[in-house]
């Protein structure tokens, strides 16, 4: 697990110039106005803190890939105007991030939080060269990261950064550590965790991570047909990832020295092609027929897996159990989602696809917890360093 690390509530900010990564990466609709600012209201504990405790916050994030170059679809401008709303208190938006105009306008606007201009505007960002951190660094006296979902990547404005600035988190990187990290630790059981989506390649660490603390590991989706195949039955043209069948023989076998159950769906929704109105029906696991595909859990399965999420303590959720993005096979999903809204367990979801799922259907505030990051989470459950976390300081 990652060490304790400082964060904004453990220095001195009064007075200061804190320069905070945060994610902005927001949708934007066809009108280029904020389509979901989900992102933005996560970081307005960490500026309201700062502006509570007499700093001066200077935000920082990327838009899109608009690849090292200026892009004028991508500019910040709609988010700083959806920030000013959201925290009713003025946001001068630069349209650069380096450089003396940009001191300068710091310089200027002393009662105003300032955002800057798309990071990935500048190459030096992603090949985190430098240079580009070193210039980002000149305008502030502290480092604030509050970006958990890109801390599983290593760019100028979340690792280089911290070579030249007292480098700390913000509250939402704090809370985000704390709860995911706690999963690891010590849950409340039974410990129910729900493992859905694409392929079980992204899957197997987090799995793996599972079976040292999990009493249950339910799965669905995409991932589920390999362990399916895995265990000798057949899938028909259901997703498969030949390669990973000698691992997932090693994962299952753990799981049963472990003594951690882990279920595969015993009847699915199978389609007779991939396809939004394909013909489809319900069968049980050992009966897909040989030119249909699975594409959600079906009833059956539906109702085990609400059993044991009702019987747990804690539950931690990630990956759609089917195409949930095509009404006839969203029902696994939603059924799942709405299983672990009503439980009274501590719940706690992976970001990603997940979180889409959940907003989808209004249960995002039925949960305890929502990670922001998809892909930093599921690395950090692995086990694994998150490098922008790494280079903040010890506690
Ligand atoms: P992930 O990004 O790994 O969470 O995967 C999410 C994607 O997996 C969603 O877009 C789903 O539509 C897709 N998915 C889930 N179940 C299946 C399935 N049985 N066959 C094909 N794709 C699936």
């Amino acid at each position: 697990m990652n060490p304790p690390k400082k964060s904004i509530r453990d220095i001195d900010v009064k007075g200061k110039k804190v320069l905070v990564r945060v994610d902005f990466n927001v949708p934007l609709d066809k009108n280029r106005n904020v389509a979901d600012d989900n992102r933005i209201r996560a970081a307005l504990p960490t500026i309201s803190y700062l502006l509570d405790h007499g700093a001066r916050p200077i935000l920082m994030s990327h838009l899109g890939r608009p690849k090292g170059q200026i892009v004028e679809s991508l500019r910040m401008a709609p988010v700083a105007k959806k920030l000013q709303e959201d925290l009713a208190k003025p946001v001068v938006y630069l349209k650069e991030c380096v450089g003396i105009r940009v001191q300068k306008a710091i310089n200027k606007h002393k009662g105003s939080v300032i955002l800057l201009e798309n990071l990935r505007f500048y190459p030096g960002e992603r090949d985190n060269l430098p240079d580009f951190a070193h210039q980002l660094a000149q305008l502030a006296d502290i480092y604030c990261n509050d970006a958990f979902g890109t801390s599983h990547r290593a760019h100028a404005s979340n690792v280089g950064i911290a070579a030249y600035l007292p480098a700390v988190m913000g509250l939402l990187m704090e809370k985000e550590l704390e709860t995911l990290g706690g999963l690891l630790e010590n849950p409340d059981r039974p410990f129910v965790v729900v493992l859905g989506g694409n392929k079980v390649s992204d899957k197997l660490g987090v799995i793996d991570s599972f079976l040292d603390i999990a009493d249950t590991i339910l799965t669905g989706g995409g991932m589920s047909y390999t362990l399916i195949k895995s265990m000798g039955l057949e899938i028909g043209q259901s997703m498969i990832e030949e390669d990973l069948l000698g691992q997932i023989g090693a994962t299952l076998k753990k799981a049963r020295r472990k003594r951690v159950r882990v279920l595969v769906p015993n009847d699915f929704v199978v389609a007779d092609r991939f396809d939004k109105t394909a013909n489809h029906k319900i069968v049980p696991t050992e009966m897909i027929p040989k030119d249909w595909m699975g594409l959600d859990i079906g009833p059956a399965t539906i109702e085990t897996y609400c059993e044991a999420i009702r019987e747990a303590k804690t539950v931690f959720w990630n990956g759609p159990m089917g195409v949930f993005e095509w009404p006839s096979f969203s029902k696994g999903t939603k059924s799942i989602a709405e299983c672990i809204a009503g439980s009274d367990a501590t719940t706690i979801v992976g970001g990603g696809d997940s979180d889409a799922a959940l907003r989808q259907y209004g249960l995002d505030d039925k949960m305890d917890f929502v990670s922001t990051g998809g892909g930093a989470a599921m690395r950090l459950l692995e086990g694994k360093k998150l490098p922008a976390v790494e280079v903040l300081m010890d506690r």
